[in-house]
């Protein structure tokens, strides 16, 4: 055990010796001198915790001598204990504590009083000292912990700015892809070319699925999912998702059925994108995993309490089933029911984990039940406020919209990738608009000063003038008529915070590539018309 140094200051020698007799143990060092002075040296040079101090001595008191130790910081924390023979006299007593000793003791010394006293400020020392080195443990820990935090911190960051990065990087040419297979697709091909453009499309849907799939549970997981809850119109959204899955049931020879039981109001506050993405894995899954049957959504009321909706969605297949002993994995990320499920169907088994998680982050709740062979049902219950209580009529019946045609509305579009920029043009050619395509923000910029158009579609990241740059400068510095000119943003991009500086950047709406074109055609139609009419 460290030998804890307790000095005794007294002008009488023989004090210090009768002192040291009482006291002398193994685990303390002695030191003594009979000088004050010599004491605040020793006090000054040495570690010492505990000084017995006589209180009358010629050169310098007690007082005065603590006095000074307790000025120095140095010095400031030494226990003082004095020694005194003006007995039990209240003023002294009360003038030694005020200088700050801890304690007294009286003579003639009572030599049990004496150790018990000594003893116990040795304790209180050895305690101090433990705790002191306690302290300097955890602020070591805390630093190595502030010191891993930061790491993980940043780590964190890393990899949400390369998810994003890569994002773009992967979604752009995937746009691309998906436009053109598209756009061959309406000119005439032979059979064979049709089949391979076919699966040119299933291909690049399925990649552009698993990307999207990665994305959304890196998003989960750090947090950076946002529930945005807008006025949703339930019954034509389960319809659309429906009519956009009808063709692969189709493909498959199975029967695809929309049914709506009970007054379902006409809106509802909920995340419609994350409603849509629900029902479509759901759904996908139930086609996917059945050969013959059917497959049915049911969206129905189960319960209408102060102004709020109990709606369960129920997608019901007659497929594979999913063996008991694996219903609870199915909804864990990359878990599939079987070990040859990969082999026979496809798929990453992130689907299931992202409605899950969903399905939470908006308060409802998922559930399945499933018997194998014959087939399954999941379910997804929510609560949500009516906005609009009427009933609308929309028919259950699956049919295509056919995306109208537009009369004497220009374009100007600003997109750098020239594969995008080709697939662009031909869409939009289709819809009857007026098209010009530059590549960067500065030619926009100019296009806008000599010509009129009704609307621009800006790209994000392009050289010389990116979409965001670009666009600030037309809200500022154009004239009165074109600086309001509505402005959608074609954006790669997955994080929030890319979404809100395009807004800050002073664009009306954006729409995230690789883009359906339904709704490119739905937000052109919309600003043009507000336009229009403002
Ligand atoms: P993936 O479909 O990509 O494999 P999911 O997370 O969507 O991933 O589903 C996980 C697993 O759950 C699937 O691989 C499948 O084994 C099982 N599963 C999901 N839906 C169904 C269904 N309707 N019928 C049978 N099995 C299903």
């Amino acid at each position: 055990m460290e030998k804890i140094n307790l000095l005794i200051v007294d002008d009488k020698p023989e004090n210090i010796v009768a002192l040291e007799a009482l006291i002398q143990r193994n685990d303390i060092n002695l030191l003594s001198t009979t000088s004050p002075n010599a004491a605040l040296k020793m006090c000054w040079e040495q570690d010492i915790p505990l000084a017995l101090i006589d209180v009358q001595m010629p050169e310098m008191d007690g007082f005065e001598l603590v006095e000074i130790l307790k000025s120095n910081p140095r010095t400031r924390e030494i226990l003082v204990i004095f020694v005194t023979a003006i007995s039990k006299e209240s003023k002294y007593a009360v003038r030694g504590l005020t200088v700050g000793a801890v304690d007294y003791l009286y003579k003639p010394l009572e030599p049990t009083i004496t150790t018990a006293k000594v003893d116990s400020f040795i304790q209180l020392v050895r305690s101090q000292r433990e705790v002191k080195r306690k302290n300097v443990e955890l602020e070591l820990y805390q630093a190595e912990l502030i010191k891993a935090k930061e790491l993980a911190e940043q780590a964190k960051q890393v990899k949400e700015r390369f998810l994003a990065n890569m994002s773009h990087e992967l979604r752009t040419p995937i746009n691309g892809i998906l436009g053109i297979s598209h756009l061959l697709g309406e000119s005439p091909l032979n059979e064979d070319q049709r089949k391979c453009v076919d699966l040119l499309k299933v291909s690049s849907e399925a990649l552009l699925g698993v990307i999207n799939d990665v994305l959304d549970i890196s998003k989960i997981e750090a947090g950076k999912f946002r529930i945005i809850p807008t006025e949703t119109n339930i019954k034509s959204l389960a319809k659309a998702v429906v009519d956009l899955l009808k063709f692969r049931a189709d493909e498959k020879g199975i029967d695809l059925n929309l049914e709506f039981k009970g007054s379902i109001p006409k809106l509802v506050m909920t995340d419609s994108l994350r409603l849509n993405q629900i029902l479509m894995n759901l759904l996908s899954n139930g086609i996917k995993f059945t050969a013959k049957g059917s497959v049915d959504l049911s969206v129905s009321v189960l319960e209408l309490k102060d102004g709020e909706i109990q709606i369960e969605f129920a997608v019901k297949d007659s497929g594979i089933g999913i063996p008991k002993d694996r219903i609870d994995k199915i909804f864990e990320s990359f878990e599939q029911a079987q070990e040859d499920t990969m082999h026979k169907y496809g798929g990453t088994g992130l689907g299931l984990s992202i409605v899950q998680q969903l399905a939470g982050l908006m308060g409802g709740r998922l559930h399945v039940d499933s018997e194998e062979g014959q087939g399954s049902t999941f379910t997804y219950t929510n609560w949500y406020q009516v906005v609009d209580s009427n009933v609308e009529e929309i028919s259950a019946k699956p049919g295509i919209s056919e995306l109208a045609k537009f009369e004497n509305v220009a374009v100007l579009v600003a997109e750098d990738n020239l594969v995008n920029q080709f697939m662009i043009r031909k869409v939009l050619q289709n819809w009857n608009l007026e098209v010009d395509v530059v590549d960067n923000g500065e030619k926009v910029l100019e296009c806008l000063k000599q010509s009129h158009y009704d609307i621009v579609l800006m790209d994000t990241h392009m050289p010389v003038m990116g979409g965001f740059e670009a666009t600030r400068r037309i809200r500022t510095e154009m004239l009165d008529g074109v600086k309001n000119i509505p402005i959608i943003s074609l954006s790669a991009a997955v994080l929030e915070e890319e979404k809100q500086q395009a807004y800050d950047a002073g664009v009306d709406d954006i729409v995230t590539k690789p883009f359906d074109l339904s709704v490119l055609h739905q937000k052109i139609e919309m600003l043009v018309r507000k336009k229009v009419d403002a």
